[in-house]
C-alpha cells in the first residue's frame, strides 16, 4: 500500500496523504519518492491545472519519520547530504509549480490544504506550496518542532520561514519549536487562511481557479527582494543577527549543535541566493544529524518518551483501567494541582482535607491561580471553568467512596499519612489507593491501607500543571491492576511515566540531592559560588545547584537532612553539607520564600545577586573550572547507575527519560546512562575513580560500570 495516491477532478490533482497502518502521516523515505513521483507526473500533464496537497486522514502530517533518520544516518555525511539535497529539488519543482520559461510553460498553483496538525517535514512541505489553508480544529498544532529533539528544520522549512517572516519574526518557531493553533498560525503568518474543516478541500480549488500568475512566484524568486526584518548587513538585521547569536549562545551554552547550526544556517542563508541557501542549510542538517546529540535527544526525548506513555512496561493482560472518578486527599499545592490537571483531562475529582472549609479553599485557590492564566490569555476562560466545575470539594473521607483511584498528599508525616489511608481504604473499598510523599518508602506506609496489593506511590513534580514526569512507585506488595492503574491514569493526562520500584528517594530525588549538595559542598570548600553556578549551566542544567536549594527551600534541605541522618546512623556522609545548611536556616535564610538564601532578592521576589555573606563564612579558595564540572555531572551519574544497581530502576531507559524530564538532567546528553554510552563506559570509570581519590568515596564507580569499562558493554546498542 502506497503512502500518497491521487485523483483529478474538474482538472484539479488531488494528493492524498494516508501512510497505511499509522494514525498520523510521517515521512519516510518511500513515501518521499512516491509524492515526487506524483508531483512530477501532475506537473507535466497538461490536464491538469493544479494540485492540492492534503491528508486522508484527521492530521495532515506529524513529520519526518524518525526511524528513517537511523537509515539516512547510516549513509554518512555525503550520502545524508545528497538526500536532503534531493528533498529541496522536490520541494523546489514544487514551488516553482513546474514553470519551464524556456519552454513557456507557465507554472501550475500547488495548495497544502492541512486536514489538521502539520508538524516538522509536514509543515515544511507546506512552506514550498503557493497557498497554506490550515482546517480549524480546537487540536490542531502547526509549527517546527524538530529543534525539542536536538535537531533543526532540514527541509526547507529553515530557509523558507525566515524568508516568508524574516529572522526575528521566525524564531519563537524555528529556535523554540513552538507550535500554533490555526488561527494563531495565520496571525503570525505561517498559514495565509484558515478554513473550516468541511470547507477545506472547496477553498484549495478556489484559490487554484482564482489564483494569478504573481500568485504563483514565491517572493524570494522574485528582482529585487529583501529579507523582512532586514538582511544581516543593515541596520536591523545587525540588531536581529547579533541579539539572536547572544541569547541562543546564552541559552544552550554551546551545548546544543542544533541551535548554532539552526543559527548558522539563516545567517549565511540570508547572505546568498535561495538555491545557494537551501545548500548551506542542508551542509548544516548534515553536521547536525551526524552529531552524536541529535541521536540520543531523539531516542530519549522522542522514542522512549513515546513507548513509555504508549504502556511499554504496563503489566500484560490488565484491562482499561482509565479512572472516571478520582478522590485526592489534601487540598494543599501538590493535592490541588494532581486535582487540576485531572479534571482538565475530564475526570471527576472530589478533593477532602481536614476540614470541608479547607478542601473548599483549595479548590478557590486553583479558581484564583487559574484567574492569572486567563488574564494573560494563556488559558481559555470557557475551558477552565469547565474543568473546574469537576472539582467537588468534600466534606470527609466518606465522599470518596465510588472513586476508581483515592491519592493522597497531606502533610509529609508517616502517621498523618497512616491516618488518611486507612480512612480511604475504608471508603472506598473498590479503589486502589496511591501516596504522593516524596521520601517516605511506599511499603511501609502500604500497610495502613491493609491491601498493599492494591496500593503505590504516583509522585508528581511540583509544578503539577507544568512537570510532565510522573514516577510511579511499586511497593514491595504492589500487585498488576494498581500499577496498570496508575500507568492508564498517567496516560489521561498525557505525561510520561517511569515504574521504578520502591526505595528511599525512589529514583528523580536520589539523584537530584547529591547534585544540590555538592554545589553546596563546594561552596564550604570556598570554591567562587558564582562558579559552582556557572559551572551547572556550562553543562546544561537549567538551574543551577545553589538556585535550586533557593527555590525548593532551605528548610525542606535540612528536614531531609535531619530524616536522613536518623535513617543512615554513623554512616551519615553528608556533615559538610549541613555545616552550611543547618546554620543558614536558623539565621532565617530559607531560600526565595524568605527573600534570602545562597541568592539576595528584592522586594518582588527576584534575585540580585548571589548573596556576598558566603564569600565571608568560606575563605575563598582557587578551583578549575572543569573540576567542578565534573563533579556536579558525576555526583548525579553515579547515582543514577547506583539506582539501576540497586533495582529501583529496571532499565536505562527509564532512568534517561526520568533524568530529562524529571529534573532537567542536560536534556542534550539524552541522559546519564546514554551519557555514558557517549563518553565510553572505562572514561567515566577512571574519572570517577580520581574524583574518589580526591574527594571521597561518593564518587567511587560503582560495579556494574567498573564491569561495563571492563567488557566494552554499553547501555543501548551502538
Ligand atoms: P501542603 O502543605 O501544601 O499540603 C498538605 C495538605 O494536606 C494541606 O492542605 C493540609 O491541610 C492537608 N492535610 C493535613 N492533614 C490532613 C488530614 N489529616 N486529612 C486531610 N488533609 C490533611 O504540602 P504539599 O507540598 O502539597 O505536599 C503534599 C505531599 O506531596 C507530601 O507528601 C510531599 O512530600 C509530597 N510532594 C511534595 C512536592 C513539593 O514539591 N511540594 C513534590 C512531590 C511530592
Amino acid at each position: 500500500m502506497p503512502d500518497f495516491r491521487a485523483g483529478t477532478e474538474d482538472g484539479i490533482r488531488i494528493i492524498l496523504w494516508d501512510v497505511p497502518g499509522r494514525s498520523m502521516n510521517v515521512l519516510g523515505f518511500e513515501g518521499l519518492a512516491e509524492l515526487a513521483a506524483l508531483v512530477d507526473e501532475a506537473l507535466a500533464d497538461p490536464a491538469v491545472t493544479g494540485i492540492v496537497l492534503t491528508s486522508a486522514k484527521p492530521d495532515f502530517a506529524g513529520g519526518m519519520d524518525l526511524a528513517a533518520f537511523s537509515g539516512l544516518r547510516a549513509r554518512g555525511p555525503a550520502g545524508i547530504f545528497a538526500g536532503v539535497m534531493a528533498m529541496h529539488a522536490l520541494l523546489r519543482r514544487i514551488e516553482r509549480g513546474g514553470a519551464d520559461p524556456a519552454a513557456g510553460r507557465p507554472a501550475k498553483p500547488v495548495v497544502a490544504a492541512l486536514t489538521g496538525t502539520a508538524a516538522g517535514a509536514g509543515y515544511e512541505l507546506a512552506l514550498a506550496c503557493h497557498r497554506i489553508i490550515a482546517a480549524d480544529g480546537a487540536r490542531v498544532r502547526i509549527g517546527l518542532p524538530e529543534i525539542r529533539v536536538g535537531l533543526f528544520p532540514g527541509a526547507g522549512g529553515t530557509t523558507r520561514l525566515s524568508r516568508r517572516l524574516g529572522a526575528m519574526a521566525a524564531a519563537p518557531f524555528l529556535l523554540e519549536g513552538r507550535m500554533l493553533a490555526p488561527a494563531e498560525a495565520q496571525a503570525a503568518g505561517l498559514v495565509d487562511e484558515v478554513a473550516p474543516a468541511a470547507a477545506l478541500l472547496d477553498r484549495a480549488r478556489e484559490w487554484i481557479r482564482t489564483a494569478r500568475p504573481a500568485d504563483l512566484v514565491k517572493p524570494w524568486d522574485t528582482r529585487g527582494w529583501k529579507m523582512p526584518g532586514g538582511a544581516p548587513y543593515s541596520p536591523e538585521g545587525f540588531m536581529t543577527f547579533v541579539g539572536a547569536s547572544a541569547m541562543v549562545n546564552g541559552r544552550t551554552q554551546g551545548c546544543y549543535p542544533a541551535a548554532r547550526g539552526l543559527l548558522a544556517a539563516v545567517y549565511e542563508g540570508a547572505l546568498v541566493p535561495f538555491d545557494v541557501a537551501l545548500r548551506i542549510e542542508a551542509r548544516h542538517f548534515t553536521a547536525v544529524l551526524t552529531d552524536p546529540t541529535a541521536e540520543a535527544m531523539i531516542r530519549t526525548l522522542f522514542l522512549n518518551r513515546e513507548a513509555l506513555e504508549k504502556g511499554a512496561v504496563r503489566p500484560a493482560g490488565e484491562p482499561d483501567r482509565s479512572i472516571r472518578r478520582l478522590g485526592v486527599i489534601g487540598a494543599g499545592m501538590m493535592g490541588a494541582g494532581i486535582a487540576r490537571v485531572a479534571a482538565e483531562a475530564g475526570i471527576a475529582v472530589v478533593l477532602i482535607d481536614s476540614t470541608p472549609e479547607a478542601a473548599a479553599a483549595g479548590r478557590a485557590r486553583l479558581v484564583a491561580a487559574t484567574e492569572a492564566e486567563v488574564a494573560r490569555g494563556k488559558l481559555d476562560a470557557a475551558r477552565r471553568d469547565a474543568a473546574l466545575e469537576r472539582i467537588t470539594p468534600g466534606a470527609g473521607p466518606a465522599a470518596l467512596a465510588g472513586a476508581d483511584l483515592v491519592i493522597e498528599a497531606v502533610f509529609e508525616d508517616p502517621e498523618v499519612k497512616a491516618r488518611v489511608l486507612a480512612e480511604a481504604a475504608a471508603a472506598a473499598p473498590e479503589a486502589v489507593i496511591a501516596t504522593n510523599t516524596s521520601t517516605l518508602p511506599v511499603s511501609g506506609l502500604a500497610a495502613a491501607t491493609g491491601r498493599a496489593e492494591r496500593f503505590l506511590g504516583i509522585h508528581f513534580f511540583s509544578p503539577v500543571e507544568k512537570m510532565a514526569l510522573v514516577e510511579v512507585i511499586r511497593g514491595r506488595a504492589t500487585g498488576a491492576r494498581a500499577v496498570a492503574t496508575a500507568l492508564d491514569f498517567v496516560r489521561q493526562l498525557r505525561k510520561t511515566p517511569i515504574v521504578v520500584n520502591d526505595a528511599r528517594f525512589f529514583y528523580a530525588n536520589r539523584c537530584i540531592i547529591p547534585y544540590v549538595n555538592e554545589g553546596v559542598r563546594l561552596v564550604a570548600e570556598g570554591v567562587a559560588p558564582a562558579l559552582v553556578e556557572n559551572a551547572a549551566r556550562a553543562l546544561g542544567m537549567p538551574v543551577g545547584p545553589l538556585q535550586l536549594i533557593d527555590e525548593t527551600s532551605i528548610d525542606l534541605g535540612v528536614r531531609i537532612a535531619r530524616a536522613t541522618r536518623a535513617a543512615t546512623g554513623a554512616a551519615y556522609p553528608d556533615a559538610a553539607v549541613d555545616a552550611v545548611l543547618f546554620p543558614m536556616a536558623a539565621e532565617g535564610r530559607l531560600g526565595r520564600k524568605a527573600g534570602a538564601g545562597f541568592y539576595d532578592y528584592d522586594a518582588r521576589g527576584r534575585r540580585t545577586g548571589l548573596w556576598p555573606g558566603l564569600a565571608a563564612r568560606f575563605p575563598r579558595r582557587e578551583a578549575a573550572a572543569a573540576e567542578v564540572r565534573d563533579r556536579l555531572l558525576l555526583v548525579q551519574v553515579l547515582e543514577a547507575v547506583r539506582a539501576l544497581e540497586a533495582g529501583v530502576l529496571d532499565e536505562a531507559r527509564a532512568g534517561d527519560v526520568g533524568a530529562v524530564l524529571g529534573w532537567g538532567f542536560a536534556p542534550w546528553s539524552g541522559g546519564p546512562f546514554a551519557w555514558i554510552d557517549r563518553t565510553g563506559a572505562a572514561a567515566v570509570a577512571a574519572r570517577a575513580a580520581a574524583l574518589a581519590a580526591r574527594h571521597g568515596p561518593r564518587f567511587a564507580p560503582p560495579g556494574r560500570l567498573v564491569a561495563m569499562a571492563a567488557s566494552g558493554a554499553r547501555f543501548y546498542p551502538d
